[in-house]
């Protein structure tokens, strides 16, 4: 992409400028980012694989190498090839610009010869002090998904930023440089574990950012790094948090928590409330708190469109008579049915509008799923003094109970006795099938 204006044009001669990496940084990124491992076996034998000296000492899970001194981690499996890939940044000050240059480093150890590391720059984000962001990058093979499939053999010019440039190093390499409007909006030498980019970013332009850092909650730190917009919603919060010296070690729970509170329509401003002592515990109460009242809710919703559609059935006359005498025509010789188990009575129900008064008074769906319509099933219901238990689907093809229901769909009390009396009674039922 050709430059079109200005800073374009700065960043990009400025880019050419920029020193290749120097042999401290090289060294520096070999010592953190490449894995350095010891072999270990049975003979009590060490090889490292940074030079490929070997000696032998009791077993140890990190040793140090008596030839090249570098630590590395023991492995006792039976590989002997390594590959590993990894990103770095360095961090530097150009011209007044603040730049984070991004290398990919690809490590290779294998038995017998000295390790080998291959480094190149994929791509370079150039920082104005009002936060405006220019990306030098080399192109990408358009075909790949993975973050390290960079066209080595195009250049570093300007481009577009895309996912590939969304990479968060690995660690930061060399000695850093930032500019003045970095350090004086808090930054303090460390990036806490942020990607530089985005915390040089946030600090030049988010001043909540900047009051975090300076406060050191460096969890609620690199939190706000991914959830901006949830830092923003509770800020009134964060702030009373703050001045309380309230230390936010696990954000994502306490977030949690504020947002359960202000479900439940709770004082977000309350210390007592949003600041407790034992966070896992006020968190799991509140949260159970939560729930209870979204099903609440969620079941008065549930009830409100059953409602509205019963209405609207209801409403529709003409077809309420229609399937009143369909369903007269289809079960009515069963209607005279009736089973007694001391105070159960079990009856078919005999009309649409039962199905309606039953859904209802049960709050399920034996009218909302229209089994009056079913032609294959008997739908009966268990009345004690005069008042529904439970609904009783009785499949009328091979005489099982398909379900049996109480209110909320839960399992009625009586449950057994009204299965056993349907069932005790099945041939009454198949005399009537065959009438
Ligand atoms: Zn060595």
């Amino acid at each position: 992409m050709k430059p079109k204006n200005k800073l374009q044009r700065e960043v990009l001669k400025l880019s050419q400028s920029l020193p290749e990496l120097n042999d401290y940084q090289r060294k520096d990124a070999i010592k953190k980012v490449a894995p350095h491992i010891a072999k270990y076996n049975s003979k009590k034998e060490y090889v490292c694989l940074d030079c490929g000296h070997s000696w032998t000492g009791d077993e140890a899970k990190s040793v140090v190498c008596p030839h090249c001194h570098v630590q590395l981690k023991v492995d006792k499996s039976r590989k002997w090839n390594y590959c590993d890939k990894a990103y770095f940044a360095i961090v530097a000050k150009w011209q007044g610009f603040q730049v984070i240059r991004m290398f990919f480093m690809q490590t290779n150890l294998r038995k017998g010869r000295e390790a080998s590391y291959w480094i190149s720059e994929a791509f370079q984000r150039w920082l104005r002090p009002d936060a405006k962001c220019t990306i030098i990058s080399r192109a990408r093979h358009w075909l790949s998904h993975y973050c390290d499939c960079w066209n080595w053999d195009s250049d570093l010019e300007l481009r577009n930023e895309h996912y590939g440039h969304t990479i968060i190093p690995y660690k930061v390499v060399g000695h850093s440089s930032v500019i003045p409007e970095i350090k004086r909006n808090g930054y303090d030498g460390d990036f806490h574990k942020c990607s530089p980019y985005t915390l040089f970013k946030m600090l030049l332009t988010d001043n909540r950012v900047e009051t975090i850092l300076k406060v050191k909650q460096y969890h609620l730190l690199r939190y706000a790094m991914a959830y901006s917009h949830t830092i923003s919603r509770y800020w009134a919060s964060i702030k009373i948090a703050l001045r309380h010296k309230y230390q936010i070690n696990d954000p994502s729970m306490w977030f949690d928590l504020l947002n359960a509170l202000e479900y439940l329509e709770k004082d977000l401003r309350n210390p007592q409330l949003i600041l407790p002592k034992d966070l896992k515990k006020s968190h799991d109460e509140w949260m159970a708190k939560k729930r209870a009242k979204e099903e609440r809710e969620e079941r008065r919703r549930q009830r409100e469109r059953e409602l509205n559609e019963e209405q609207r059935y209801l409403e529709n006359l003409k077809r309420v008579a229609k399937d009143e005498a369909a369903y007269k025509k289809a079960k009515s010789k069963f209607f005279d049915l009736e089973f007694v188990d001391n105070e159960i009575v079990i009856k078919p129900l005999t009309s649409v509008k039962e199905f309606v008064e039953e859904g209802h008074l049960m709050h399920h769906c034996v009218f909302s799923n229209q089994y009056f319509k079913k032609n294959d099933v008997l739908i009966f219901h268990a009345l004690v003094s005069n008042v529904s238990v439970a609904t009783i689907e009785l499949s009328l093809e091979n005489m099982m109970i398909v379900q049996c229901r109480g209110v909320h769909n839960s399992k009625p009390e009586q449950y057994d006795r009204i299965v056993n009396t349907i069932q005790s009674n099945i041939p009454k039922i198949r005399q009537k099938i065959a009438s």
